[in-house]
């Protein structure tokens, strides 16, 4: 192996394995500083050895050849001597003896001549003369000096800690690769191991258990088999956690799933309500102008009538009733009129009748029409007619005249000694090219600000002052933007208090030639009634007038009460078929009136009281029935719903006290006075639609339960509730309203158990509204 390739080697295991490398490393450098002071202390005993072996020795020469050379000295026999030191010779590292002779004054030398032993070890040992008793005397014979080889033995131990030096670093190098192995085997690998498994959790492959794959299962686990095990713990904990977050998530989902439902549905329901909503004000629109209809017919009766009998009665002071009579029927005509223009355009039933004509002509008009009441008023009226106006138009002329008339008539109503001024041009601006622009300006009283954003709506008068001071019912404007929008035009006002208004409009004409558009009208006829004696209990003369007219015309006798106390009189004093009251009494209500007449035995105990009232709320007709009034007749009332109302209360005999005729399941008090009011065959209806309702109601109810939409619940339990009220079933009702507390109250208990009641209470009190019919 060449030594790049091994280098290369070492870089790669350096970069594969960097703890193994640097744990090898480290043994390494540890074990060769071991193995130096090792060696150090091993060469520095065989240093003291030698130098222990080399006194010996200096030891045995003395004492082996000392005393033949002090001999030979004393004798001075050079032969003796020679051999003497050749023996010395003799031993190992000497490698010079040198004796200097005292008393010949010369140096024998044996071995190595003197100037080379400049690195050699001396020992030199002195010799005296020993007397006859054998001691050492004072006389020095001779100085022996014995010369050891220390460059041999000097190598001899650079060797030998060489040797060891070699033999302990192969041995640290043998040591060294062997616990690398082990390291690498026992644990860098499972290491190594563990670190790609831990990624892969961490890219999300958790569906592995930890296995060391190498390694022997030993009995008791070991540190890498507690990493192991803390490794799989931290993966089951990772499932454990996605295992949870897929729940939460699920339940996340099902709940979102629900809550778009529950939208929808609360959408679709808002929408349902909306639509019937609109419906509803149809139906209102509808019936306004039918019942404005249907009032004007009696009303031009009664009118008719005041005129024939203002032409064929002299009396003057009746001349004066008749009079307020006829003005007053006069402007409720005007008033009813007016209705009836307002429902029909909001109906959308109004078309307007289209022709030809003449702006200033039309305008002309008008200014004649209220010239009398402009003077009246010490006002002045102005016409400018722009020269660029076409000659005649084509378009609803009569919309048109009744626009400007509305407005002119605005305009000199609420103007006192100034001045009104008719302005008329051609639209030119890019928007309105093609039309029209008409401006009323007064310098009368002016409109608060506030007030201008709602002035074209209907039954709205800038306030009360102004109305008791002016008159009118604050259809006026409403019906005129109508108008206008029938036209496809636009309105708008701009005024200040105290200076003065102006009122300008647009309306699209042109100069073509097309066909009119005719309206009818239907007539209706009134039923008969046999004659009766009524108290007819009314404060408002004009109502008085009206209802005692209607009444009269029919043949009935009446007897008029103004107030609570005067009714009350009347009825000590004689028996009526009939007693018509008006709830809004002065001093003491009409409820209170009843309440007294029910009390109070006599001659009127039990005759059937009907109430006339404008408030004709459910809790308001419940107080009705409690202070035992039969029937309540809504203000204003048509005649022939007045000829049903009494028919059903007279001809039919007086059952049994109201109050006694009580079902657990219904109010027959409300059942008996629907069923005057309406007829058996519509309430049959009603009962029919109730079922249907609640049977509706029922299964969306129980499906709410399912999905435990409270709020929804609470809603149809309110829905039905109402249901149930309008047809007086009162347990039903009551048992709804249960329901829906509890539904609001989130009251799991209570809306079981009433919904485990509701569906027998359904069919009970609906077997029993069909019962009551018959
Ligand atoms: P009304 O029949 O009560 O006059 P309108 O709809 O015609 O009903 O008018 C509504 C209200 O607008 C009036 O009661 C009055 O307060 C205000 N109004 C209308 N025209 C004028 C005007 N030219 N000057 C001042 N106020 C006006």
């Amino acid at each position: 192996m060449s030594q790049s390739s091994w280098f290369h080697k070492m870089i790669g295991y350096k970069q594969a394995h960097p703890l193994a490398y640097r744990i090898f490393i480290q043994l390494i450098t540890l074990s060769l500083l071991l193995a130096l002071v090792s060696t150090s202390i091993q060469v520095y005993n065989e240093y003291r050895r030698e130098r222990v072996a080399l006194q010996q020795q200096t030891d045995f020469i003395t004492s082996s050849h000392i005393e033949g050379i002090r001999k030979g000295l004393w004798d001075l026999d050079r032969e003796q001597l020679l051999l003497q030191l050749k023996g010395i010779m003799n031993f190992s590292n000497v490698n010079a003896v040198m004796l200097h002779a005292v008393d010949w004054g010369e140096d024998i030398v044996v071995g190595d001549a003197p100037e080379n032993l400049a690195q050699a070890y001396g020992t030199t040992f002195d010799i005296y003369y020993i007397d006859r008793t054998g001691h050492e005397t004072d006389r020095l014979l001779g100085e022996l000096t014995v010369y050891h080889d220390m460059a041999a033995i000097q190598s001899r131990l650079l060797r030998s800690a060489l040797e060891i030096a070699l033999f302990q670093s192969g041995l640290v190098l043998i040591n060294g690769l062997l616990l690398l192995l082990i390291v690498h085997f026992m644990v860098t690998r499972h290491l190594e191991y563990m670190s790609r498994y831990a990624r892969r959790i961490g890219a999300g492959n958790l569906k592995q258990q930890l296995i060391l794959p190498y390694k022997k299962k030993t009995s008791a686990d070991d540190e890498l088999d507690s990493v192991v095990n803390a490794l799989n713990d931290m993966r089951e904990a990772i499932l454990e956690d996605i295992k949870q977050k897929d729940q939460i998530e699920a339940e996340l989902r099902y709940h979102r799933d629900q809550l778009q439902e529950q939208v929808a549905r609360r959408t679709q329901r808002l929408q349902d309500a909306k639509e019937a909503a609109e419906q509803a004000n149809l139906a209102k629109s509808q019936f306004l102008a039918t019942m404005s209809h249907e009032i004007k017919t009696p009303l031009n009766g009664i009118l008719g009538t005041v005129e024939l009998l203002q032409r064929h009665n002299p009396d003057s002071a009746a001349q004066d009733k008749l009079n307020a009579i006829y003005q007053s029927g006069d402007a409720l005509l005007e008033i009813l009129n007016g209705l009836l223009d307002y429902a029909r355009l909001e109906e959308g039933m109004y078309r307007p009748e289209i022709s030809t004509f003449s702006i200033r002509e039309l305008v002309d008009a008008t200014c004649l029409l209220f010239a009398a009441q402009a003077q009246a008023q010490q006002s002045d009226i102005k016409v400018q007619i722009s020269d660029a106006l076409a000659e005649r138009y084509y378009g609803g002329a009569g919309a048109l005249r009744q626009i400007l008339s509305n407005l002119v008539s605005n305009a000199i109503k609420f103007t006192q000694a100034g001045t009104i001024t008719i302005s008329v041009m051609p639209a030119n601006d890019p928007d309105h090219s093609d039309g029209v622009f008409f401006e009323v300006e007064d310098t009368g009283i002016g409109i608060p600000e506030h007030y201008q954003t709602q002035i074209f709506e209907r039954f709205s008068q800038a306030d009360d002052s102004i109305t008791r001071r002016f008159g009118g019912t604050g259809l006026g404007l409403a019906i005129t933007a109508q108008l206008v929008s029938v036209l496809q035009g636009e309105i708008g006002v701009s005024s200040e208090e105290g200076r003065g208004s102006l009122f300008w409009f647009y309306v699209p004409l042109k100069a073509d030639l097309g066909e009119p558009e005719v309206l009818s009208h239907d007539q209706t006829s009134l039923p008969a009634l046999p004659p009766m004696s009524i108290l007819l209990v009314e404060d408002t003369p004009i109502n008085q007038a009206v209802t005692t007219e209607i009444l009269m015309q029919d043949g009935h006798q009446v007897t008029l009460a103004q107030e609570g106390a005067e009714a009350l009189n009347a009825v000590q004093r004689q028996r009526f078929d009939l007693i018509l009251m008006d709830i809004h009494l002065p001093n003491m209500s009409g409820l209170d009136v009843a309440r007294r007449i029910r009390a109070t035995p006599g001659y009127n105990q039990m005759t059937p009281i009907v109430a006339l009232t404008a408030d004709v709320q459910p809790s308001k007709v419940q107080q009705c029935h409690e202070a035992g009034i039969k029937a309540v007749l809504p203000k204003p009332f048509k005649q022939d719903r007045l000829h049903q109302v009494l028919r059903s209360h007279v001809t039919e005999p007086m059952a049994v006290d109201p109050s006694k005729e009580v079902s657990a399941l219904l109010d027959m008090e409300l059942l008996q006075s629907h069923r005057s009011a309406l007829g058996g065959q519509r309430l049959a209806t009603l009962v029919t639609h109730l079922q249907s309702s609640m049977a509706l109601g029922l299964s969306e109810l129980k499906q709410m339960q399912r999905e435990q939409d409270d709020y929804e619940m609470a809603e149809i339990a309110h829905r039905l509730a109402g249901d149930a009220d309008a047809l007086g079933a009162v347990q039903l009702s009551c048992l709804l309203r249960t329901l829906e507390a509890g539904a609001r109250d989130n009251d799991v208990d209570l809306v079981q158990e009433t919904m485990a009641q509701l569906t027998l209470c359904i069919e009970q009190t609906i077997a029993e509204l069909k019962q009551a019919q018959d």
